[in-house]
């Protein structure tokens, strides 16, 4: 079927204006991938086992008894690095959402899709996992073609049951990684082991996230990709003619095809045998060019070169190279744009490591009380009122205590003589700061404010003092 497809392509040259995957009365075109082997699908199927080993472990990393990492959209609380950010901290992960839009378009012009096949979730979950799994059950394309046009026998209710359960049980695994990551591994346990009463909204989002996975991987698809992605869609203003992408050498290529008589090589190196085509799993033909629908799984190189193997020529027919590079027959070049880009994304990198690294764990923020200038403190010496709010984000209950730090004077705190801040909570409280008038050299004195826990000092606060000008 995908041969017919693509001659007919080939022929009418309107690849573009439609999906491979879908036909003209708008059906779906099911892709039978076949199975690629060769080197870059075997590193691929290396990084993906490091990768499933990263996805399914960091859940488990816990720094000072918080996750590494979680994102409770719910409860708007994140935790990047076992730092807690709260509403408050929100500047900071808009930032951050700034600085990580700006790395993808500066990674995407330079390296074109090599996320989308290397890294993306979904990529990997598709062909390393559950693709192979249908492998496993149903064999090559080519069998598992046949295996759907055949009538409903013990064999194929066999087979298709067990690949979807296998594909539900699998489903139902992420979902319960990806929801550890949204509440931590800690709630998940809860949700596993407790009564099923107390935890009815976790039980319905673990339903939930399961069907939408298993809707996916067992017949979605591709189609997550091709229709459903922003990023694959934004990839046409993105990529340039000196992006690096998966790439058809059409100078080396064309013309395509053999002599049918003596079965030679009549034109360019490409045979026309198809198996490019036949191992995509977005079932795009790559000598047509750049396509949104290509994700750089590198699949069609590996199909590629093994043929040219067999015809003693070299590799890289297909291969990662930039537009550039095959018109002009250059090898693909770190050029300074590159260099330029991946410097800028480095310096975001940095930029964000620092905004991490440097932000408090307790904030404190100090406000003269509104509406009083000072109070006369007995003869000589002159009062201001403050109020002071904190918010800890560490996991411990805290009490807190503000010192004079540059000052001779002292500090009245109203009430109890530190402030009590709840773990991941807020505290606020009131105190005077008293200066001797001989110290009072103009009507506003800078001074600054030390926030110690017993004797531990957490952070200086500047703040000013009003008072009196001596005469
Ligand atoms: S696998 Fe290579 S030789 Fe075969 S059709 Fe594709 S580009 Fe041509
Ligand atoms: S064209 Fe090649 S790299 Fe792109 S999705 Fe298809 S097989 Fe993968």
């Amino acid at each position: 079927m995908a041969d017919t497809l693509h001659k007919k392509e080939k022929a009418t040259d309107n690849f573009r204006d439609h999906l491979a995957t879908v036909d003209k009365q708008g059906k779906r075109n099911w892709i039978y991938a076949q199975k690629p082997h060769g080197k870059l699908y075997r590193l691929r199927t290396w990084l993906s086992l490091l990768y499933f080993i990263v996805f399914f472990g960091l859940p488990f990393v816990q720094i000072n008894g918080r996750p590494l990492f979680m994102f409770n959209i719910p409860q708007a609380k994140f935790i990047l690095f076992g730092k807690v950010f709260w509403p408050q901290d929100f500047f900071i992960l808009g930032l951050g959402m700034v600085a990580f839009i700006f790395f993808i378009i500066l990674f995407t012009a330079s390296f074109g899709r090599l996320f989308c096949g290397w890294a993306c979730p979904q990529t990997n979950f598709m062909e390393m996992m559950f693709r192979k799994i249908e492998y496993w059950i149903e064999g090559d394309a080519a069998q598992q073609k046949i295996l759907a046009k055949a009538p409903w026998t013990g064999n194929k209710t066999f087979k298709k049951i067990s690949k979807h359960i296998l594909f539900y049980l699998l489903a139902f695994i992420i979902a319960n990684f990806f929801l550890s990551y949204i509440i931590g591994i800690k709630e998940l346990e809860k949700i596993i082991t407790e009564p099923v009463s107390k935890h009815v909204a976790g039980l319905t989002s673990l339903i939930v996230f399961s069907a939408v996975f298993y809707a996916v991987y067992a017949f979605f698809r591709e189609q997550a990709c091709t229709v459903v992605c922003p990023y694959g869609r934004l990839q046409g203003v993105l990529l340039d003619k000196n992006s690096m992408i998966v790439a058809y050498d059409y100078k080396r290529g064309e013309p395509r095809g053999v002599d049918k008589k003596t079965n030679d090589v009549v034109h360019g190196d490409c045979i026309d045998c198809f198996q490019c085509a036949r191992v995509c799993p977005t079932g795009i033909d790559i000598r047509n060019g750049v396509q949104l629908e290509c994700v750089g799984c590198t699949a069609c190189i590996d199909a590629c070169d093994n043929i040219m193997d067999k015809l003693n020529k070299p590799h890289g027919l297909i291969r990662y190279a930039s537009e550039n590079s095959i018109a002009n027959g250059e090898p693909l070049r770190y050029t300074t744009r590159m260099k330029m880009y991946t410097a800028l994304c480095g310096l975001v990198v940095v930029v964000l490591s620092v905004i991490l690294l440097t932000r408090k764990d307790i904030n404190a923020t100090v406000m003269r009380t509104p509406g009083i200038l000072y109070q006369e403190r007995g003869k000589d010496s002159v009062s201001n009122l403050y109020n002071i709010k904190l918010a800890n984000k560490t996991l411990d209950e805290l009490k807190l205590s503000v010192k004079l730090e540059d000052a001779n004077g002292k500090i009245d705190i109203v009430g109890k003589p530190y402030i009590d801040v709840a773990k991941e909570g807020q505290g606020s409280g009131s105190f005077f700061i008293v200066l001797p008038n001989k110290n009072i050299k103009q009507r506003k004195t800078e001074l600054k404010l030390g926030l110690y826990e017993g004797e531990k000092k957490i952070t200086t606060i500047t703040t000013s003092f009003l008072g009196p000008v001596s005469e």
